[in-house]
């Protein structure tokens, strides 16, 4: 396989992140295959390149420098859905999704066909693959919540891992460790009342409309929830809700404290770190509480 012929050279990362935000890429891919993968691995590896593994790029802020080394992004050419049977118990179906398939498609996909329990995915902007990484969830449910199984690229081998509960935690997973790729997810899911499922999906949707700034660039909840807090109270605490440094386009968002947004899509990524590093040392002062980033980081050095 010539992999080279899929390689690009200097990919802008800003329209490929929903914080719209960052310089070129060195190298960057699209695969079509899980082969096509390994091989890129492979070629980073020859090459002593850095990976960085891109979904919908709905977590990420990435640096206005750009990244030196090679993205590999999964998106529409590995985002097949199909749906099953399960042979073993009439009352529940398989559906398995490519990790480059948004996440709302299997949610939908999951409405459609009446099956409960994935009503919470069709909110969220990211990757399938994204998703399975970071444990995405919302309203009392996550990834964990139907995960059956993964299929994963560690070390240069495909491997299909049987999830549990235990392989997931709060905004992270098995999947976030040692270079794994995810490149699929099968989810098992109980048949249930259409009509309920439309009604839930809407309600879930139409609250999140209500709370939250869904048509300026950002990253969604730009902190994990500490233990015992909700980050958008301790930063409304302290008298963030709205706050901005500067005229840069970063601001702590007016509608709900917990995102920072790039308003105008105008501020670069140091804007933004200037301006999550301001809201963490302020909300430390007051409360006590350091909080953590939940968004990652690409290229630029780690926060
Ligand atoms: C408006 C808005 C609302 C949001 N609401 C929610 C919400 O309700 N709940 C929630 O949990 N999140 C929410 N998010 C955050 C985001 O959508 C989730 O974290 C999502 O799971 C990220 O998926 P992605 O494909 O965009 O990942 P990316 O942002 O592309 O990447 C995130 C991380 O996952 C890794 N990654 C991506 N794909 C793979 C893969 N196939 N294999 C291995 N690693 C991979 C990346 O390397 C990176 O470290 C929201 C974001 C926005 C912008």
């Amino acid at each position: 396989m010539d992999i080279e012929k899929i390689i690009r050279r200097n990919v802008e990362l800003r329209p490929l992140t929903t914080m719209r935000t960052g310089g070129p890429a060195a190298y960057f891919a699209e695969p079509s295959s899980e082969e096509e993968i390994t091989a890129l691995l492979d070629y980073a590896d020859k090459k002593d390149l850095e990976v960085f593994i891109l979904g919908n790029g709905s977590n990420v802020i990435a640096d206005d420098s750009g990244f030196d080394g090679l993205i590999i992004k999964l998106g529409n050419n590995m985002s097949e859905i199909t749906v099953e049977e399960d042979p073993s118990d009439p009352d529940y179906m398989f559906i398995t999704s490519g990790a480059g398939a948004l996440l709302s498609k299997l949610g939908n996909t999951a409405a459609s066909e009446g099956l409960e329990g994935a009503e919470f995915a069709c909110g969220i902007p990211g990757s399938v693959g994204g998703a399975v990484f970071m444990n995405a969830g919302a309203y009392g449910a996550d990834i964990s919540d139907i995960a059956y199984e993964v299929r994963y690229i560690e070390d240069g081998i495909v491997h299909t891992r049987k999830v549990s509960k235990d392989d997931f935690g709060y905004r992270t997973s098995f999947f976030a460790y040692n270079n794994r790729v995810v490149t699929s997810l099968r989810v098992r899911l109980r048949k249930g009342d259409k009509e309920k499922i439309n009604e839930y999906v809407k309600e879930l949707r139409d609250k999140r409309n209500n709370s939250q700034p869904l048509t300026v660039p950002s990253c969604g909840s730009t902190f994990k929830r500490p233990e015992g807090y909700f980050a958008g109270k301790l930063i409304q605490d302290s008298g963030l809700k709205g706050f901005s440094l500067d005229d840069s386009g970063a601001e702590v968002s007016s509608k709900h404290a917990g995102f920072v947004v790039n308003n105008g899509g105008r501020a670069g990524s140091s804007d933004i770190r200037r301006l999550i590093r301001y809201v963490q040392d302020k909300v430390f002062a007051d409360s006590g509480v350091r909080l953590e980033c939940e968004v990652r980081f690409l290229g630029g050095g780690k926060e």
